[in-house]
């Protein structure tokens, strides 16, 4: 067992009874209890990925939740501004309440959401910004809905620069949400907007996304060192998320940034129907990879546990197996075997060993895993 939260990493039991954690400890009494021998496995807080596309039914990417949450390790997904204040309830009544999988999200700045894909122009024009919409969105939706997201990209705000990115920082602060920024220019060749500018709107608590992307926009300057204004934002408490997609995971990137000793906070997939058969997959996969660069499991775990939970504001309740939170737990198997790894860039590594869903257990239901898209 490895629960960074609790600092526990060892041979240990945990007993579950009534869809919570009851006991922790070694060689605990089954009390009544049906004893699964997870011996050989890991057994960890149940996964949280805190950067998916999971609006079911939405353009091309919405995926169901539990393709890439229960049915692949994980119990909390958090939805990337997929959703906006139109489209909220009914992706609340869509993706959130069938789900076996806990749903969370963030609400996209731009009344679009997605519902027109990332290559437009979301943000330039000041209609699309509704603030009393937002506002009273998330007033009837906190239990939901943990942030505001928006993209720091040329081609989604247009002429209009960092007015509307302006606009969502102030909104974000006036609902006390923290934000999560995309960079990464994917779908323009214009000049990207400087990455020192981006990070100066963030706050403590908000959060930067495609901290690897080896598109235009991201972390490293011309010559391939760490901008400043990147660790100083990372000292006055922004977050740094992977966010992998078919885009906006990098292998030569990371392994600068990581020279840099510049390691993400969270782990997640960016997971859509765009990318889970490949070359995403699923979290497991992505933390595999983060495993291949030389990050340790420790630290990946709580990069997709107690971190991730805390990015999300649910540090309290998800991310571990502390007596008394909420029966989730992920059961995972770390195979000693070669398997290719694959960046958004294309660059193949052959990786020596792969982190393999086994059974997942959210809040208290057993979930057997299905291969990754199914
Ligand atoms: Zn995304």
């Amino acid at each position: 067992m490895i629960d960074p939260a609790q600092r526990l990493d060892g041979v240990l039991d945990v007993r579950l009874r009534d869809g919570r954690v009851e006991a922790v400890g070694p060689a605990l009494a089954a009390d009544d209890a049906t004893v699964l021998d997870a011996t050989g496995l890991l057994v960890l807080p149940g996964l949280v990925d805190c950067h998916v596309h999971c609006f079911k039914g939405l353009g091309s990417s919405g995926i169901d939740p539990d393709v890439i949450g229960v049915r692949r390790g994980v119990t909390t997904v958090a939805d990337a501004g997929s959703s906006s204040c139109t489209t909220f309830r009914l992706f609340r009544d869509q993706a959130i309440a069938p789900a076996r999988t806990r749903v969370l999200a963030y609400l996209n700045l731009s009344t679009l959401g997605m519902v027109v894909g990332p290559h437009f122009t979301n943000l330039g024009d000041p209609r699309l910004i509704d603030p009393d919409g937002i506002a009273a969105t998330v007033a009837a939706h906190r239990n939901h809905i943990v942030g505001i997201k928006m993209l720091a990209t040329v081609n989604t705000v247009g002429s209009l620069g960092f007015e509307p990115l302006r606009r969502g920082r102030a909104l974000a602060e006036e609902l006390r949400l923290p934000l999560v920024v995309h960079v990464g220019e994917s779908w323009s060749d214009e000049p990207a907007l400087p990455i020192e500018q981006v990070v100066e709107l963030l706050r403590p608590g908000d959060t930067l996304t495609h901290l690897y992307t080896g598109q235009r926009g991201g972390v490293l300057d011309a010559h391939g060192r760490l901008h400043p204004a990147v660790r100083e934002a990372r000292a006055r408490g922004v977050r740094f998320d992977v966010g992998h997609g078919i885009n906006n995971l990098s292998f030569a990137v990371a392994r600068r940034v990581l020279d840099q000793d510049f390691p993400p906070d969270t782990v997640s997939t960016d997971g859509s129907l765009w990318n889970v058969r490949g070359p995403v997959y699923d979290l497991p996969t992505t933390m595999s990879k983060l495993l291949l660069l030389g990050i340790p499991l420790a630290d990946v775990v709580a990069m997709a546990t107690s971190r991730a939970a805390a990015l999300l504001g649910r540090a309290d309740e998800l991310g571990s197996l502390a007596p008394g939170r909420v029966a989730d737990v992920s059961l995972l198997r770390l195979e000693e075997r070669e398997w290719t790894a694959v960046d958004a860039t294309g660059e193949r590594l052959v990786a020596p060993r792969q982190l393999v869903p086994v059974l997942t257990i959210c809040a208290g239901e057993t979930i057997e895993p299905r291969p990754p898209g199914e």
